[in-house]
Order: C-alpha cells, then structure tokens, then sequence
C-alpha cells in the first residue's frame, strides 16, 4: 500500500520523468514556429535553405533559373516543365493558360496546414467590375499567417494592392499567396513547411481593414481555394485533388463579360437601349438600384 507522501513522491518523478522526455523530444525539433493545432506534420528530406550560386548570376528581366533538378530530386517527379522558371518577382511568369487543359494532374494536398483558422469574409468570384482571384479571411493585425503546406518561398514583396504579401511555390505543385501582411517574416528562397510563420496578418496594400488574401494556384493560375478546401471546418477536402479544366471554366465567363463605360448623358435607359440589356438585369448585374446615381467614367457591367 503507498502511504500520501510516497504517492506524491512517485507522482513527482513521473512529471520529472515526463518533462525530461519532453525536453529531449524539443531538442530533436528543428523547426521553431508550429502552430498546436497542426497534429502531423511530414518529415521531409534534407533541403538545401538557400538558393546558390548561379541564379545571382543570370541578366535577365527579372531573375530566373532551372530548378527542376532541385525540386524534382525533392519529392515528387511530376512537377511541370515551366516550374523550370523561376522568378522572385513575378507572380505569374510561366504565361500558360489551362482553359483548355486536356489532361488530369495529381495533387497531393496531405499535410495541409491552415493560413488562419478566421471565418471568411469575402470569397472567389467575380466582384462588381473585378474578379476576386482569392479567398480573404478575417485575421486582426498581428495574428499569425501559416505557410499552407511544405515548399520554398519564391517571392516577398511590397505591391501597390497586394500590399506585403508572400509567394511560396509548394512541393506538390501548387503556389499560394498571403496578402495584406503587417510583416514578412521570411526571405525568398527559405524552405518552410505547413504550419511554418511566413508573416503577419495586417491591411497593407489596397485594403479596408484587417485580413489575410489567400490564393491557391498552378503555373501561375489561380484556382478557387473552395475547390481544394473547406473554409468551415479548416480541413482540406481530399488528400489527392484532381486538377483539370473545369478547375478554369471561370476564366471563360470572365471573358463573356462585358462592361459599359459611363459618359456624359447617359441613363440607365440609354444604356439599356444600347447594350439592349433591361434596366432591371443592369441593375441586379452590378446591385445597383433605378434611382443610384451614375458616376462618369465607372463601368457598368452588361453581360
Ligand atoms: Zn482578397
């Protein structure tokens, strides 16, 4: 039988016990910044921090180099051919469209880590006369953004909408933006994995208060983050997503749409008679009303 003290004594070798257990697990970690609710993070090879050497070296517009060795040795060996570019300013420098994309790709999004675990305040599609090629979440200043899975940061940046944000190109193939960032916390060519602090939340940039603009793409195409995850739960929707044309059917009704540019004179009647479009369709179109006050030069949106 064990008497109170002894009960207590082995209770507090056991927390020693655990506490050193611990303590050594920490050590064995390399990583610094992993957010709790993250339960599983994979373990990658050994990776290179930094690039090297010649890519300093090229002259071109804005700075390239072949990586497909690099990231081709990584993880998976069907990255595409136009990965091969590499830029750390332009966000889209492989100008391929994928419309008309007749093949399926493959992508592994096991170990996805949330950007943020906000509620969403505006999603993808089409906004009054811009289309919205993100899904924004209702961070505060100061909040942590996560990288969203494993890979290299290849742009960041301060731009005049995007404000600071960051570009990471991710191992299984797809590249995600974090805009409206308060700070940077890392540079272009650090290796993160999901769940790794890449910066902080903030209104940088075009932006009306504070909140993280989240985009998913591929060879610099955006995709609808709904496609490859659910903003409820904060959990990917399958571990393979299946990538293919109707992933950018979008793209073709953006380009149905057509606008009308506002001059002097005009009523929504005479736009009405021009574009033969009925004053009530114009108005639920760009959720105006009859009575609102036509500015000059503001495009109205027709089709
Ligand atoms: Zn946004």
């Amino acid at each position: 039988m064990l008497n109170g003290t002894k009960l207590s004594l082995l209770v507090l070798i056991s927390l020693v016990a655990i506490n050193t257990l611990m303590g050594a697990s920490k050590k064995r970690d390399v990583v610094t910044y992993i957010p709790k609710t993250v339960p599983f993070l994979p373990e990658l090879p050994q990776l290179v921090p930094r690039y090297s050497g010649d890519i300093f070296k090229l002259n071109f517009k804005y700075k390239i180099t072949p990586i497909s060795d690099f990231l081709r040795s990584i993880e998976f060996s069907d990255m595409p051919e136009e990965y091969d570019i590499w830029s750390d300013t332009k966000i889209n420098p492989y100008q391929v469209s994928l419309v008309d994309m007749t093949d399926t790709v493959k992508i592994d999004l096991s170990g996805y880590c949330p950007p943020s675990q906000k509620h969403v305040t505006s999603d993808f599609g089409f906004r009054r006369w811009r289309h919205h090629y993100g899904i924004d979440l209702k961070v505060n200043k100061g909040d942590s953004v996560f990288c969203a899975f494993d890979g290299v940061i290849r742009i960041t940046k301060r731009a005049r909408d995007y404000g600071y944000y960051v570009l990471v190109r991710h191992f299984n193939g797809l590249e995600t933006l974090y805009a409206h960032l308060s700070k940077i916390v890392v540079n272009p060519g650090d290796t993160l994995k999901a769940g790794n602090i890449l910066g902080l939340g903030g209104s940088t940039g075009r932006s009306t208060g504070n909140h993280l603009h989240f985009e998913t793409r591929y060879l610099g195409n955006p995709i609808n983050p709904n496609d490859l995850i659910d903003f409820h739960s904060h959990i990917i929707k399958n571990n393979i997503f299946l990538l293919n044309a109707q992933n950018f059917a979008y793209k073709k009704e953006i380009d149905k749409i057509r606008f009308w540019v506002i001059r002097s004179g005009d009523t929504l009647g005479r736009i009405a008679l021009r574009t033969g479009v009925s004053i009530s369709k114009l108005c639920s179109l760009n959720g105006i009303k009859r009575t609102s006050i036509l500015r000059l030069g503001r495009k109205l949106r027709y089709t």
